[in-house]
């Protein structure tokens, strides 16, 4: 996939909230707005091709009304019947002629009141289908082997009783007539003439007469019986909309039927669509709610991103970490202080590591002091001693007691070092699975197991709570612990208790004796090397304790005593698991 797309999960958050608040709102309208526009355009279309069409038939009318007209106007000469029983061609003068070609009447035929002809202009077949009374007609002529349409006026002569003959004014309509009509409305127009009770259309299909049908019988209905307009969207098997019209004649006679029509297909088809409109702005919404929850989320989350990274780099202690700042904004200002802070921390870092350095080297100058201090008396003592014994004539019995004090520094030392030697590099812990009282009690059983005798109570609480620990590390540490208590207590009614309970998920160990107590003014030193109270200490004990006691995961302090004398207390976390 390409990166674009890879999306966060923030950002793919914006995206859905954005595409909620645009899409749904934008499907809603949509649908409504489809709704309407294409209920509207609808509205519009048969408006205009209503109007159109009434357009049509006046054309088509004109024709007839001029005809009608000028039949009259022959009948008012009251001799015209006797001038057509005389000589029917006479009859038609020249005058009368020339009015009709002004008039745009090709067409002047009489006939018999049995529809025989008698006269005609022009060489043309007629089909005489007139009813008696008809005034108006749309005929169907057969010119030079075509068959063409002519609009006729028809005159009954005389006007009023019974016709004797007819009077038949009219123009004949060709295959351009019909091309006139939708040039001039920009619709297409059909002609449909009456023949007995079919219509048909002439012009459409050269050579062809086309027989109006598929259009259901309320249509017709209306159309003959009513005489009203007929509209349909999908007139003329579905390819047009547009309206039927009848051609009505004075008299009430449906004589055609005129189709105008629009072709369903384009612009206009998707505009009157409703589920193509809403289709087209749904995709519209969502391709705009896509491309603004993406933009969004770039402009809003990209940034995020980068700080998040920064964030995750500087928990990782990379101080290096660097947020590129894209924008003047808020989020511009917070990659700003992102920055500002980690140059901060890396300042701070810098310092620190001088500092420890520093410290290291402190520590490690007074270590060596008072380590050389240590060492200094005893050496003293023993190098003194050593040159003593070289006198010959030397007091055996002082000779005795310098041998002594020899092997007694010499241990002192021997012991410091190995003190030391437990402090600097104790070895590394092999941890189990253990009660926490187990290394307790035996180096309990080591510490009393001198001669003088020591009262201990016990009050073990901890249940199965079990500790993962070097036990061996464990029991060294409260070996110095009860060596201490042993030593404060001083051999007299030496009395210890011992305890442990849970609390907080750790547990807790504890050691009490009845000695004198810790002065509050040594507390703070109690665990430093080398702080010690006693001639012979070498305060290192409560030292080693308490760094064994952190490398089995646990913490020594000391505690506030019950009675007099003073408490050591060690806590572990409870280990749930055994170990592999
Ligand atoms: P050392 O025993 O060699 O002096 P430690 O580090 O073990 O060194 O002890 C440091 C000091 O803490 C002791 O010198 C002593 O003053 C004090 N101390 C330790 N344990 C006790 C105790 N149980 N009662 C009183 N004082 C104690």
């Amino acid at each position: 996939m390409p990166r674009f797309f890879k999306l966060g999960r923030l950002q793919r958050k914006v995206l859905l909230v954005i595409s909620v608040i645009v899409i749904v709102p934008m499907l809603v309208a949509g649908w409504l707005a489809a709704e309407w526009v294409s209920i509207s355009f609808e509205k519009r279309l048969q408006q205009w091709i209503v109007d159109a069409a009434r357009a049509n038939q006046n054309w088509l009318q004109a024709y007839q009304n001029d005809a009608v007209m000028l039949g009259r106007v022959l009948m008012e000469d009251p001799t015209f019947l006797a001038k057509v029983e005389a000589n029917p061609e006479a009859a038609m003068s020249s005058q009368m002629r020339r009015i009709s070609q002004e008039l745009g009447i090709n067409l002047i035929q009489l006939y018999t009141a049995d529809k025989k002809l008698i006269y005609s202009s022009i060489p043309i077949e007629v089909d005489t289908q007139w009813a008696r009374g008809q005034t108006e007609a749309v005929l169907k002529v057969l010119r030079k082997q075509k068959t063409m349409l002519a609009a006729v006026g028809i005159t009954s002569i005389p006007r009023r009783n019974d016709p004797r003959y007819y009077l038949v004014l009219g123009s004949l309509l060709g295959q351009d007539f019909t091309d006139e009509l939708a040039q001039l409305t920009g619709l297409k127009a059909r002609l449909y003439y009456r023949e007995g009770k079919n219509y048909y259309d002439l012009f459409s299909t050269p050579g062809e007469r086309i027989a109006l049908k598929n259009l259901p019988a309320a249509a017709f209905e209306r159309l003959e019986k009513s005489k009203k307009s007929y509209y349909s969207i999908e007139a003329e098997d579905g390819k047009y909309r547009g309206l039927y019209m009848p051609i009505v004649d004075p008299t009430g006679r449906v004589e055609a039927i005129m189709f105008s029509g629009l072709e369903r297909r384009g612009v206009q088809e998707v505009l009157t669509n409703q589920v193509a409109l809403f289709l087209f702005i749904a995709l519209l919404g969502i391709v705009i709610g896509v491309f603004t929850g993406l933009l969004l989320s770039r402009l809003i989350v990209r940034p995020l991103r980068y700080l998040r990274d920064g964030v995750m780099q500087l928990a990782g202690q990379n101080f290096n970490a660097n947020v590129p700042i894209n924008s003047n904004d808020e989020l511009g200002d917070l990659a700003k202080a992102f920055n500002a802070m980690a140059a901060r921390l890396r300042e701070a870092r810098d310092e620190q590591a001088q500092r420890f350095q520093k410290d290291k080297l402190v520590a490690m100058g007074e270590l060596s002091a008072a380590l050389a201090h240590e060492i200094r008396n005893p050496i003293g003592i023993i190098n003194t001693s050593a040159a003593l014994l070289d006198k010959p004539d030397y007091n055996p019995e002082k000779k005795a007691e310098l041998t002594r004090m020899i092997r007694e520094e010499s241990l002192r030392v021997a012991g410091l070092v190995q003190d030391f030697l437990q402090l600097s590099r104790h070895r590394q812990p092999k941890f189990a699975f253990i009660d926490p009282v187990q290394p307790l009690e035996r180096a309990l059983d080591l510490a009393i197991a001198g001669p003088n005798p020591v009262n201990v109570h016990k009050q073990f609480a901890h249940g199965d709570a079990k500790i993962k620990a070097d036990a061996g590390l464990l029991q060294q540490a409260w070996s110095n612990i009860f060596t201490n208590a042993l030593q404060a207590m001083q051999g007299k009614d030496a009395e210890l208790s011992l305890q442990s309970w849970l609390e907080d998920n750790q547990i807790f160990v504890s050691v009490e004796d009845k000695g004198p107590g810790l002065p509050a003014e040594i507390m703070p030193r109690l665990f430093e090397p080398f702080f010690t109270t006693k001639e012979q200490g070498t305060g290192l004990g409560l030292t080693i304790a308490y760094t064994l006691a952190e490398a089995n995961g646990g913490r020594l302090e000391a505690a506030v005593p019950q009675g007099k004398g003073a408490r050591f207390l060690m806590r572990f976390p409870i280990t749930h698991e055994a170990l592999a």
